[in-house]
């Protein structure tokens, strides 16, 4: 099976399912109708056999988890997913594996309605490549630079279940490592009432970290809100904690809202989505603290993943 075969066998599906694309997967390039009055987010997030995931690693869970960081980095914009390119560099073409991974990745998509627009196929160490296009509305879009002190701090679901499901792995098959869920729709509904947003791939410490250096603030952590994820009470409370704040992988939302726009957020709050739970509160000073519930500042022994730390 040659480049040509693999594309048109696992992910050249015919038709795109979106009217916006004038032409898809085939031509040296696809051509696309961005809505007017809108402005394109554009994303790419890269994943490495062995760095973004463990070597043998499910296809299935391969292909849905590259699509799935890249929705959620649109929705920690605030934009509505369209479409997406896939460039797969892989060591050898072995058509189960291919054929699970375009499972994996199609569900997704099929999901939130993302056309699979174009891509590459290259032979080498297994890596994938996905850039996603959403939109949102001129002058819309979350972005993690509007946090003002006073505003209050929330997380949606729960903090640590991707850690404890990678310490867990190979064991557990659809957790939440593997399958992590875009908060797709939450993000759109915090256009116009969070102040600032961001989606927790590195940890919450590190992430709400990018939020308030950006926004030239600070911010105070109330450590006995934080919603633990229940896989964590398998661990003794110091390492639960730390998962929770370092782990990273969870692709929940952090985000920062005034005071005098809590009340649409929780109006907008879906009954069926997950929960939304306030952390914290932005702070002038330029730290970021943890505070225990004896009062007690905390501080972890990690602060989240970086790539080329010493
Ligand atoms: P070119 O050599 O002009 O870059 P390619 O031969 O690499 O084009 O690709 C042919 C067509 O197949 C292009 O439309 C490209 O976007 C698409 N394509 C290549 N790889 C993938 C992939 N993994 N998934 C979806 N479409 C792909
Ligand atoms: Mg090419």
């Amino acid at each position: 099976m040659d480049e040509f075969e693999l594309i048109r066998r696992y992910f050249n599906r015919g038709e795109p399912n979106r009217p916006d694309v004038s032409l898809g997967i085939g031509d040296d390039a696809a051509l696309l109708q961005p809505p007017p009055h809108h402005e394109l987010a554009i994303t790419t997030d890269t994943m490495v056999e062995g760095v973004h995931f463990p070597a043998g690693a499910p296809a299935h869970a391969i292909g849905y988890r590259a699509l799935a960081t890249n929705l959620s980095d649109l929705a920690a914009m605030g934009a509505m997913p369209a479409w997406a390119t896939l460039a797969l560099t892989l060591p050898q073409s072995e058509e189960q594996w291919l054929e699970n991974f375009a499972q994996g990745f199609f569900e997704l998509a099929d999901e939130f309605d993302v056309a699979l627009i174009g891509g590459d196929v290259t032979r080498g160490p297994l890596t994938i490549t996905v850039t996603a296009h959403g939109w949102v509305p001129t002058g819309c879009a979350l972005r993690r630079d509007g946090a003002r002190p006073g505003d209050l701090i929330f997380v949606t679901g729960e903090l640590g279940a991707a850690a404890a499901g990678l310490k867990a792995y190979p064991a557990a098959n659809r957790d939440r490592y593997l399958y992590p869920r875009p908060r797709v729709a939450e993000g759109q509904a915090l256009r116009g009432a969070a102040s600032a947003a961001i989606d927790i791939s590195d940890g919450l410490l590190a992430d709400l970290g990018h939020i308030v250096a950006m926004s030239g603030v600070g911010a105070d952590i109330r450590l006995d809100r934080l919603p633990m994820a229940p896989a964590l009470a398998q661990f003794d409370a110091q390492a639960a904690r730390e998962m929770a704040l370092t782990g990273g992988d969870d692709y929940e939302l952090c985000f920062t809202v005034a005071p005098d726009s809590v009340a649409a957020v929780r109006d907008r709050w879906r009954q069926n989505w997950p929960p939304v739970t306030e952390i914290g509160i932005v702070r002038e000073q330029r730290v970021l603290r943890c505070i225990a519930s004896d009062g007690q500042l905390w501080q972890p022994d990690t602060t989240g993943f970086r790539h080329f730390s010493r």
